[in-house]
């Protein structure tokens, strides 16, 4: 099983995506995280798309491009796989075509997730994460036992930079204008469905789930 996650930021792509590859055995790939981390590393990479995420923007393709045929190219990854927060724009959309055709392997759906402005902008201004272990909180949906701790490792949680929420408006102006045409790119290909990504973490859990099974 093949699958893009398209949704604005803060739609609950991540969450789901980890969810999801556990239980079918899928590979989880995450541009924003593997951002992120070269950011850690002070990779080349890093140092070129940090200016770009700070400010709510796209990270040019040609990064990213190279980025995800590294992940793709003689990797595990074809065996199934959950791309979340990639493609993100048209151009994308077509280079990763072409990898896959390269690799003989098809997309089988794009799940949208579905959500308004406003509940994004309350999701992200309350988001916290474990910079030990990734797991992610949210304020007040789901609390940590111990104020400001992750309940795995106790390490003392963090804010994205990008969740401010002046910087999470321009996220959103930039999702309308660069990766909402790809609804329907994937609609015209017939593989677009959507979820409503207002519901629930374990609502929205079992939407996909229900989602997947009527596709076998
Ligand atoms: P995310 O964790 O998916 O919200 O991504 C965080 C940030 O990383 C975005 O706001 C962009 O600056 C950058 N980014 C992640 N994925 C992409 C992509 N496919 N194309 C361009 N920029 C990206």
């Amino acid at each position: 099983m093949n699958l893009v996650f398209l949704g604005p930021p803060g739609s609950g792509k991540g969450t789901q995506a980890v969810k999801l590859t556990k239980e079918k055995g899928l590979t989880h790939l995450s541009t924003g995280d593997l951002l992120r981390a070269a950011i850690k590393n002070g990779s080349e990479l890093g140092k070129k798309a940090e200016g770009y995420m700070k400010k709510g923007e796209l990270v040019p393709d040609e990064l990213i491009v190279g980025l995800i045929e590294n992940e793709i190219t003689g990797n595990e990854i074809l065996n199934g796989f959950i791309l979340d927060g990639f493609p993100r724009t048209i151009n994308q959309a077509e280079k990763l075509k072409e990898m896959l055709a390269n690799n003989k392997v098809v997309l089988d759906k794009s799940i949208l997730f579905d959500i308004d402005d406003d509940e994004i902008v309350k999701r992200l201004s309350g988001r916290w994460y474990c910079p030990k272990c990734n797991a992610s909180y949210n304020y007040p949906a789901k609390m940590p036992k111990v104020e400001g701790h992750c309940d795995f490792d106790n390490a003392q949680l963090k804010r994205r930079p990008d969740d401010k929420e002046d910087v999470v408006r321009n996220r959103l102006e930039i999702y309308k204008r660069q990766t909402k045409p790809l609804e329907d790119y994937y609609r015209k290909e017939s593989i677009l469905v959507a979820i409503d990504a207002k519901q629930s973490p374990d609502e929205v859990f079992q939407s996909l789930i229900n989602l997947l099974n009527g596709l076998n």
